[in-house]
């Protein structure tokens, strides 16, 4: 028997409150008290993954080393404890019901009726436990997605509910993020959404130990008395979670508040000191008094929704802090840059990152974006198709091959100088079927990519279908562009680079994912110092 603890966060009155963001910075906390720790997402929705949702719905498709399409939450919880996640990590309706289906047609419930409760809460309680089971962690904190009340919640409410009784109450506590809003015309932070948050949970035989409430304003001891009254809680159970500068910020406030210090008197664990906040302070401090300034253009055709972008986004913040930089996002529309506009859209920029993507809507305006940067010696980052971009964009204007293009967008074409990867060509399905996850990648030394990573042998996370076409490789590195990274077992060329331009890189992989808090991603780092050279000049 594990003896993990186990760590509930729901929420309440409405969703966006950052469940994510106060799960993440009361693991941290607790990780840097020496607790070993890890966060688990339960999306009540009914797609097995978030891999076949346009990122318009939730934002980024976040992966894992273990090829997990997952929600973005699962990012803010590996850039805050350092640690990786897998597909534990994330579960979602689909999945919980795919594995009781399945089951069912195993006859593996010998003759029962299956049913919501017990055989889709006996599969939720098993996804929880799973983690706990390694014995690799003292606590687990599991946040349920959605908002309490909503009808496709109430399977993991209940399986809650079902979990603190079972562990018992020193074991299993529940969080409810709520918030209280400010009413401008009473001058007066409200308190009654929260109430009823809490009945509705209690209607579902669940009394949270902990509220923490979102809010603009200070809560004052009065409305902290009278929302333990009415909700069942001690006073100091009550959290204020106040707007913060930056999301990197809410660890602090958590501390400062005590959540840490209150979990763990729930759980019944002796705290190991206080938390160590030095290297992530010395971050912050960094990311909050930068001493330059770049402006990066990021070329993307989901820019309406940045979340879309959250892990570059995130890594731009990682890798300004360690350049002392602060980054400013100029988001261009891929759609809107045309052949006529690009200089003027992109003039004055420091550096141009080409985001991932799929699909030929917005492709020409990355390809003028990659002739930009490539042309004016501007530092230039293409990520997954951005790199493919870049290798099109070479082959066209620098080879010549004018109808040069990537089979993704036009299946007949002639120079199809990326094409779909073998191992994808009788691949139908759509979901789960992309080559995903790490994999390793030699890198060329002295390339940029070698200088940043300072290794030859590194590995990397993949979501992706199509390939630099190794037919044109001798013409493309004849020209100028040369393949620096590859991998060893497949000979793919995983990194592009044009040595004669200051720092020109296209990676294949998503390095965005693996950028962290404690470890910015280097590409990053050197992508972002060569922007910064090039804006003194
Ligand atoms: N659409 C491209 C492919 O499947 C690139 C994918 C991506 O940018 N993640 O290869």
């Amino acid at each position: 028997m594990s003896n993990t603890k186990y760590v509930f966060v729901t929420g309440g009155v409405t969703s966006s409150l950052g469940k994510g963001i106060i799960a993440a910075s009361l693991a941290k906390l607790l990780q840097e008290r020496g607790f070993s720790v890890t966060i688990q997402k339960l999306d009540p929705y009914i797609n097995i993954d978030p891999g076949t949702l346009n990122p318009y719905e939730h934002g980024e498709c976040y992966v894992t080393d273990d090829g997990a399409e997952t929600d973005l939450d699962l990012g803010h919880y590996e850039r805050y404890l350092n640690i990786p996640t897998s597909q534990a990590n994330n579960v979602t309706t689909g999945r919980i019901y795919q594995s009781v289906i399945n089951k069912e047609r195993k006859g593996e419930f010998l003759g029962k009726t299956v049913q919501v409760i017990p055989h889709i809460t006996d599969e939720i309680k098993r996804r929880i436990q799973l983690l706990g089971e390694t014995g690799e962690y003292d606590i687990v904190i599991t946040e349920i997605g959605g908002t309490v009340g909503d009808i496709e919640s109430l399977p993991y409410v209940e399986s809650v509910r079902q979990m603190l009784w079972e562990k018992g109450e020193d074991n299993a506590i529940v969080i409810h993020l709520t918030l209280i809003p400010f009413l401008a015309a009473a001058g007066e932070l409200k308190t009654k959404p929260t109430q009823h948050s809490v009945k509705m949970l209690m209607q579902s035989g669940v009394s949270p130990d902990i509220l923490v409430c979102r809010t603009e304003h200070e809560i004052s001891d009065d409305i902290k008395r009278k929302l333990a009254l009415f909700c069942n809680v001690k006073k100091e159970d009550v959290i204020q979670s106040i707007d913060a500068e930056t999301i990197y910020d809410v660890p602090n406030l958590m501390l400062d508040q005590g959540l840490d210090r209150v979990v763990l008197n729930k759980l019944k664990l002796s705290s190991k000191g206080e938390p160590k906040l030095k290297v992530w302070n010395e971050f912050l401090r960094k990311h909050k008094n930068p001493i330059s300034e770049v402006e990066i253009a990021l070329i993307g055709k989901y820019i309406e929704l940045q979340d879309s972008y959250k892990s570059i986004t995130e890594a731009f913040i990682h890798a300004g802090s360690s350049n002392e930089t602060k980054v400013n996002v100029r988001w261009v529309h891929s759609e809107n840059l045309t052949a006529k506009n690009f200089e003027k859209k992109l003039k004055g920029v420091h550096g141009i990152l080409v985001a991932p993507g799929f699909g030929d809507r917005g492709i020409d305006g990355k390809i003028n974006a990659v002739k930009y940067a490539r042309e004016n010696n501007i530092p230039f980052f293409g990520i997954c198709l951005g790199m493919q971009m870049a290798v099109i964009e070479f082959a066209k204007n620098v080879l010549g091959l004018v109808d040069a293009f990537s089979t993704e967008m036009k299946q007949d074409c002639k120079n199809p100088v990326i094409n779909l990867m073998e191992s994808q060509e009788d691949v139908t399905e759509k979901g789960g079927t992309m080559r995903l996850g790490a994999w390793d990648c030699n890198l060329m030394e002295d390339s940029n990519a070698h200088k940043a990573y300072k290794a030859t042998k590194i590995s990397e996370r993949h979501r992706h279908r199509y390939e630099f076409n190794n037919d044109y490789l001798d013409q493309i590195e004849l020209k100028g562009m040369k393949a620096t990274g590859i991998n060893p077992a497949t000979g793919l060329v995983e990194v592009v680079e044009v040595p004669t331009h200051p720092w020109f890189v296209g990676v294949q992989y998503h390095p965005e994912y693996k950028s962290t808090v404690l470890k910015p991603h280097p590409l990053f780092v050197d992508f972002i110092k060569a922007a910064l050279k090039y804006s003194t000049i």
